[in-house]
């Protein structure tokens, strides 16, 4: 088994959910008291939220690297970011550190495709869904057409994603709006919805919508444990 190194506390509430998938997924598929070997190194993210808001992007992939190369140096075999928005920087992470990282949009757009689905709604933080980074990765491996909400939704969507959901605040007003915002987005064509922000999940379960949810944190949690046992 590989050594899978997370870069979490993005927000905790999340990583914390990446923690219990990943080592019910390595007793699923190994039985007995097996678990998942893996590291966490955990940021503040109180200082990571402000960075964002200021546009500041070196110095958030200084960090992430800095927080990779720790991983590695501690004997992680590869990485796994856990946050759809910090992929913006997984290229040079892997490039400036020198360690795989498994992308989460790669591993969400395989599921999509198994599914025989083309054209898909994004749900996430105003970066993911407004920026190139995440989008142009289903797009150009996968030839998924990405649809997102009108700025006013993405504004709601984003402030409940900082001021509640990685707070822990799991509020049925804002799950709600979530709800609205996904009709709205199957109208005008999303076949799936991606839940693009590890904290979405917290607040919207496949039964609550009518088309097919793609839960981001649970994905990609699940693949590492499959690529940590791939031989
Ligand atoms: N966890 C969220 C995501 O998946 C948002 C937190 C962050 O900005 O990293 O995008």
């Amino acid at each position: 088994m590989k050594i899978i190194g997370l870069i979490g506390g993005m927000s905790w509430e999340s990583s914390l959910e990446y923690y219990r998938i990943i080592n019910e997924t390595a007793k699923l598929k190994l039985g007995g008291l097996h678990s998942a070997k893996c590291l966490m190194y955990s940021v503040d993210f109180e200082e990571i939220e402000v960075l964002q808001h200021q546009n500041k992007w070196d110095e958030l992939t200084n960090i992430m690297i800095d927080a990779a190369e720790k991983l590695k140096n501690g004997g992680a075999d590869f990485i796994i970011i856990c946050t759809n928005t910090m992929h913006k920087m997984a290229s040079d992470i892997e490039e400036r550190v020198g360690i795989k990282v498994l992308h989460i949009a790669e591993v969400t757009g395989e599921k999509i495709i198994q599914k025989g689905m083309k054209k898909v709604g994004l749900l996430g933080t105003k970066f993911t869904m407004e920026q190139d980074f995440y989008k142009k990765v289903l797009k150009d491996k996968f030839n998924i057409d990405v649809v997102i909400p009108n700025e006013n939704e993405r504004e709601i969507l984003h402030e409940i994603i900082y001021n509640e959901l990685c707070k822990g605040v799991i509020s049925g007003d804002s799950r709600e709006k979530y709800k609205k915002i996904i009709n709205n987005l199957s109208l005008n064509g999303a076949e799936g919805v991606v839940l693009g922000c590890t904290e979405i999940p917290l607040l919207i379960k496949q039964e609550d919508v009518n088309i097919p949810v793609f839960d981001t944190t649970t994905i990609h949690a699940i693949s590492a444990v499959e690529f940590a046992l791939d031989k």
